[in-house]
């Protein structure tokens, strides 16, 4: 899967280290604040992975399981949602 935080860390690549909205310890975006994936992360992954929800949606299914070991306080059907349900939805040309 398409690793981020190492994508984020590499500061030679100006293409991949526009500021990736990465998730904190609470699973909320750590730049904007907002539950994650955020708007601009969801932007950025249809922007990176060419719109593709196949991609996406494998991309973002690692980081559900990252955020249900993160979060397990939170209902997993929501964590679900909140990671898969806008694929193909949002960032269509
Ligand atoms: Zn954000």
């Amino acid at each position: 899967m398409v690793d981020m935080v190492n994508m984020a860390d590499d500061a030679g690549d100006p293409e991949a280290t526009e500021a990736y909205h990465l998730p904190d310890e609470g699973w909320d975006c750590a730049a904007c604040g907002a539950a994650w994936p955020c708007e601009v992360t969801r932007t950025d992954l249809v922007r990176d992975l060419g719109g593709t929800p196949a991609a996406i949606d494998k991309v973002m299914r690692g980081y559900l399981l990252d955020a249900l070991t993160v979060r397990p306080d939170l209902p997993s059907r929501e964590l679900a949602d909140r990671h898969l349900s806008w694929i193909g939805v949002s960032g269509s040309p």
